[in-house]
């Protein structure tokens, strides 16, 4: 009888439903659907930001940047990049599309193509022209990114009405997110003696748009030719290490790595409008350019949602000259969080506080640099890789008679001459074999892998085994693998200041992730999520298709 009667009031009311969806009206359904939308998702990448870059520095930040994230959105504390090679072209790619180098294909900043027989550049294309200067750093497009990131798949879902603009101090981080069908990308044209205007390819347009030929000719870069010394007395900085020591880049012109640093007076020899780039107040100018482009490309303004890409790159630069622990690296945080508190701000006005969405991770965390950390007796080293190419050869030649069957060692990879070897009858994976073991004998290589074995690799996820096939697309990447043991990296000149970021390891692969806005719930975690789940979680709140080749999940807890 109970039975009866549950079963009764599920009839009535499943009918009463019916009735009242067909009350509602197509238009009702669809504005609604429109308010559950933001009107603009920012997506926000600090390159080479560590996840202890939020706690070491949180005492010193306002309340307006990255504390207002941390306090009022979700905050995901234990997010890893889950592939290796952990650079700047494949974190800005899994970012936003919710997959790794396996499938979206950009396996490193540059890599051998065996198809042409040399290393090419992640975004680098010559069939477009460059647009606002005639550097070869305007002739770039996704060409090589193989699948679509959330972007693209917005504006396939909105008819091409929601915009997608992407903005970076580097190309390959504007291009990236932005995906295929970006409306536009804009990057600074920075490298030695480069005009320092905001550029663009023949990819994306004819020419540069109003704004942006204003915002060049507006002495927009030039200010920033001026001394950059702490933001708050030096002395306050206890969160880093001496200002003046031996694990830092001195600039050209300089007799010490210590503040201040006179821009104006340092350029001449630093690549003129690289030493703004190589400085925080290349974040300063990506904030600049950010808000005009949010009025002149109206972002925000309607129903129909947009996309916005931001990546501020000047941390990198500064990481890479300074190492993590030092002043310049604290003093370039404290003034990132002025540049997000301005963002914000700005986006509270432009777009209106819970009418957008955002997001803040990184592509990428760094090591500390090694000499420091051997000097506090932690096991590290730069490891030199000049002679293992020739090394290499030679070795394979006494085995097997045949020279230069070693064609490349990009990113910690060894590409073979799979013609050679067949010509000469030999078995590739015998050479694998060969080379591999021979590999395993250097100082400081701790681990090496045969990529058809990785590729056959099952195990839980984080371990380094998993890390290395996420990041291994079998047309693109090499035929053997090694790895360093924790704390090494590459020797080269300028590696031995500051810091190299590459492996699979924690100080590399752990960044922030926090979601802040419109549909976002207050809180944060220590479950695991990883750098592939942010484009799916995106995709699932936009209730859009994910991306086609995303395999991250949704993290539902973020959401309201
Ligand atoms: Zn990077
Ligand atoms: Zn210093
Ligand atoms: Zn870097």
């Amino acid at each position: 009888m109970k039975y009866f009667y549950s079963l009764m009031v599920l009839v009535v009311f499943s009918n009463l439903s019916i009735a009242q969806n067909s009350a509602v009206t197509n238009q009702n359904l669809k504005s609604n659907n429109v308010n559950e939308r933001p009107k603009l998702v920012v997506g926000i990448v600090v390159d080479q930001m560590r996840y202890d870059y939020l706690t070491r520095f949180y005492n010193k930040y306002g309340e307006g940047g990255f504390k207002r994230m941390m306090n009022e959105g979700f905050n995901c504390k234990n997010n890893h990049y889950n592939y290796v090679p952990t650079y700047t072209g494949p974190g800005h790619a899994s970012i936003y599309t919710g997959t790794t180098p396996k499938y979206h294909g950009i396996v490193g900043n540059d890599w051998f193509d065996r198809n042409l027989g040399y290393n090419v550049n992640c975004v680098n294309d010559d069939s477009v022209q460059p647009i606002g200067t005639d550097s070869k750093d305007g002739q770039m497009s996704p060409h090589r990114l193989l699948t679509t990131t959330f972007a693209d798949e917005n504006r396939l879902f909105t008819q091409m009405r929601g915009k997608t603009i992407g903005i970076s101090i580097k190309h390959r981080s504007a291009i990236l997110p932005a995906g295929h069908n970006a409306n536009a990308a804009y990057w600074f044209d920075y490298e030695d003696n480069r005009t320092g205007n905001f550029i663009t390819s023949s990819y994306y347009m004819k020419e540069l748009p109003k704004w942006v030929q204003d915002f060049n000719t507006s002495n927009a870069a030039e200010k920033y030719f001026k001394v950059w010394n702490t933001l708050y007395d030096i002395n306050n900085y206890t969160e880093s290490g001496s200002d003046l020591n031996t694990f830092e880049r001195i600039f050209k012109g300089k007799e010490t790595a210590t503040f201040p640093y006179d821009l104006e007076a340092l350029k001449s020899k630093n690549g003129n409008y690289k030493i703004i780039a190589d400085s925080p107040y290349g974040n300063s100018l990506i904030t600049d350019f950010t808000l005009k482009a949010i009025d002149a490309e109206s972002l925000g303004k309607d129903d129909i949602t947009d996309v916005l890409t931001v990546s501020y790159s000047s941390t990198d630069k500064v990481g890479h000259d300074f190492g993590v622990n030092s002043k310049e690296i604290e003093d370039t945080y404290l003034r990132l969080d002025l540049e997000l508190e301005r963002l914000l701000n700005a986006l509270d006005d432009k777009v209106g506080k819970g009418e957008y969405t955002l997001f803040l991770t990184a592509d990428h965390g760094a090591p500390n640099v090694p000499n420091y950390l051997k000097s506090e007796r932690i096991p590290a080293g730069l490891f030199d890789e000049s002679k293992m190419f020739d090394d290499l050869n030679e070795f394979l030649y006494k085995k097997v008679n045949v020279e230069n069957l070693v064609l490349s060692r990009a990113n910690n990879q060894i590409y073979l001459d799979h013609k050679k070897i067949e010509e000469n009858h030999l078995e590739l994976k015998d050479i694998k074999k060969m080379t591999a073991l021979k590999l395993l004998k250097y100082d400081l290589i701790g681990k090496v892998y045969i990529t058809s074995d990785i590729n056959q690799f099952e195990g839980s996820e984080g371990f380094l085994e998993n890390l290395l096939r996420n990041g291994h697309n079998q047309k693109r990447s090499g035929d053997i693998l090694f790895v360093y043991t924790p704390g090494v990296f590459k020797d080269t000149s300028s590696n031995r200041t500051g810091t190299v970021h590459h492996s699979g390891f924690n100080y590399d692969t752990h960044i922030p992730l926090l979601f802040l806005g419109k549909g976002i719930k207050k809180g944060q975690t220590f479950q695991r999520t990883e750098i592939t789940d942010i484009a799916p979680t995106i995709s699932a709140f936009l209730g859009i298709s994910f991306p086609n080749g995303s395999n991250g999940d949704p993290l539902e807890f973020v959401f309201d």
